[in-house]
């Protein structure tokens, strides 16, 4: 099939006004060469604790050596399950420096998560944090999976303020790891060699970097396969949509989770490519953020845009708290046009949407840093990324003319396939003749003449509640875990704060004991992740079924709207 532009509606940035080469590069040598032109800067601030470039690559190298005298090497999957503490840093690039594979899990994740997880990737060692209520899940996941070792960090020594921190927020229960478990070894242990062992030679476009778990288009989830080139040019591709890149010193407030993908790109791999410095925080809390523009004055604040309407909401706030941003990054939901403008007349720091999902790295497109935003829009797409839509049913065509389409992209970031998932991947890569193979997303947009992209639907069943994304069929798979409950289903409704909330719906078997809206919400709410819990469980007379008998979300959505 030929490729005019006139039949594909494709989005465009400008060419020639970037750099459009990557060459394949892996993150870890992105990182030496940072640290080489400025070791004494600073990487880290750890609530006023600094690491500079040195220090953290001197304990990347002997995470390295640590690892590899423990008998693991290229192509072992690692584990991460920590929040936002110096550790994740030196673990997530010494595992990638080993020629291992980095595989994230949230720290919000239960056992059963955690484990499904761990088993599907084939993770070997696992790395989490003491004195957090990360610990004893972990600990469980050693014994229920076939993880070899947890290897645990410590933050408790001379940070006080931050031990309780900790406490409150990943609530505290200090469990005394067994002395004698051969395999549970402390951080400190792990790093305490030379360093210096020899380095493996990757190729950054074959060797895999990370692993990435998402629900992508069905639900079910499954790892996204990332190598080192997809990482390293999506840094590169949105680092240089700053035009002072490279000119004043970066600083950016990481309150957006290491372990998701946008953070990953845009807080981590981005700064340090730029010798910047990143203000770290175990996790978003409104009072602490603001505390930390304060006391560190950071150029930007990537964030999710329920984070930045919990600032602006935040008691005790005040606009010289921001005066120090430029320009903030929102993206993994949709930033509204009302909170676009209010944070920029009340901060005066500018925000730019962004889009991009785990499979792409991260940044698929973004409006400019300083030429025209399009509000209600997600951009263009980055250097050397394509972007274009396809008919919703059949995505090896155009859409009809004047209807929308679904997204599907190409570029250097874009993922290498899910792990160990060939009907997934044929599922979600399409190729389309004389144009390459293109990642189906599941949302569905419109491009206007300037080439900036507006998402209007999505064809996945995904709830986007804040940034964390919920997946319907999990939820209702635990509502059919309950002995009432005949069919169920779960749907997202519109909620001012979070974007979306899940509400279920449920048809209860008529032999069973009664049992009511409320009370079905409390049992199912108590199994749930706290990002997952519904608003409520309604009990119906009957669900809306397709022609062939299937239950329907499209139908169950379309019918609450109606009622109002
Ligand atoms: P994840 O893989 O968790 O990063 O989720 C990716 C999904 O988040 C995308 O496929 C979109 O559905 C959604 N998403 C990300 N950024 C935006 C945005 N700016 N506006 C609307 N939806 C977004």
């Amino acid at each position: 099939m030929t490729d005019p532009e006139t039949v594909w509606r494709t989005a465009f940035n400008h060419p020639g006004q970037w750099d459009t080469s990557f060459p394949p590069t892996t993150m870890v040598d992105l990182f030496e060469a940072s640290a080489a032109a400025h070791p004494q800067a600073p990487l880290l601030d750890f609530m006023g604790r600094k690491y500079d470039y040195a220090e953290t690559l001197d304990a990347v190298d002997r995470v390295a050596c640590g690892l590899k005298a423990l008998g693991y090497g290229r192509g072992d999957r690692i584990g991460l399950f920590l929040p936002n503490v110096p550790h994740y840093v030196a673990a997530y690039y010494g595992i990638l420096k080993l020629g291992a594979i980095a595989v994230n899990f949230s720290p919000l994740y239960s056992v059963e998560e955690l484990a499904a997880q761990v088993e599907d990737s084939g993770t070997k060692l696992l790395f989490t944090l003491s004195a957090t209520a990360l610990l004893p899940t972990a600990l469980e996941v050693l014994e229920q999976s076939a993880l070899e070792r947890l290897v645990i960090g410590s933050v408790a020594g001379g940070l006080p303020p931050l031990k309780s921190l900790l406490y409150r927020w990943f609530k505290s229960k200090e469990v005394a790891p067994r002395p004698a478990d051969p395999r549970i070894l402390s951080f400190s242990k792990l790093i305490a060699n030379e360093g210096g062992c020899d380095s493996v030679a990757l190729d950054p476009e074959r060797d895999v970097a990370l692993i990435q778990y998402t629900g992508g288009t069905t639900g079910t989830p499954k790892g996204a396969v990332l190598t080192h080139q997809n990482l390293s040019a999506n840094a590169r591709q949105v680092a240089q949509l700053d035009p002072n890149y490279g000119k004043v010193k970066d600083s950016i407030l990481g309150v957006l989770p290491f372990f998701h993908v946008f953070a990953n790109t845009c807080v981590l791999n981005r700064t340090v490519i730029a010798g910047g410095e990143i203000v770290m925080l175990p996790r978003f809390n409104a009072q602490q953020a603001l505390a930390e523009l304060r006391r560190t004055r950071p150029r930007s604040l990537p964030g999710v845009p329920t984070m930045y309407q919990a600032l602006l909401d935040a008691p005790g706030m005040k606009p010289s708290d921001f005066s120090s941003l430029h320009t903030c990054i929102s993206g993994g939901a949709p930033l509204s046009a009302q909170l676009k403008e209010e944070w920029e007349r009340v901060t005066g720091a500018r925000v730019i949407e962004g889009y991009g999902l785990s499979e792409s790295s991260g940044v698929v497109s973004t409006n400019p840093y300083e030429a025209l935003n399009k509000p209600g829009t997600i951009g263009q797409p980055l250097a050397a990324t394509r972007v274009r839509l396809v008919d919703k049913e059949d995505p090896t065509r155009p859409p009809p003319p004047g209807e929308p389409g679904e997204i599907v992209v190409s570029g250097p970031q874009i993922m290498r396939g899910y792990w160990n998932r060939p009907e997934a991947d044929a599922e979600t890569f399409v190729h389309v003749e004389g144009s390459g193979h293109w990642l189906r997303t599941g949302d569905v947009g419109t491009i206007d003449e300037d080439g900036y992209i507006r998402i209007v639907d999505r064809l996945k069943d995904m709830i986007a509640v804040g940034g964390f994304k919920v997946f319907p069929s999990q939820i209702e798979a635990v509502l059919y875990r309950h002995p009432a409950i005949k069919e169920a289903l779960v749907i997202g409704l519109p909620d001012a704060y979070h974007g979306e909330l899940p509400h279920a719906y449920v048809v209860l078997d008529e032999e069973a004991p009664a049992v009511t809206g409320p009370e079905l919400s409390l049992w199912l709410n108590a199994q749930l992740g706290k990002h997952e819990r519904v608003s409520q469980v309604v009990v119906r007379a009957s669900l809306p079924k397709t022609m062939i008998g299937k239950l329907s979300r499209k139908d169950l959505i379309a019918e609450v709207q109606a009622a109002g």
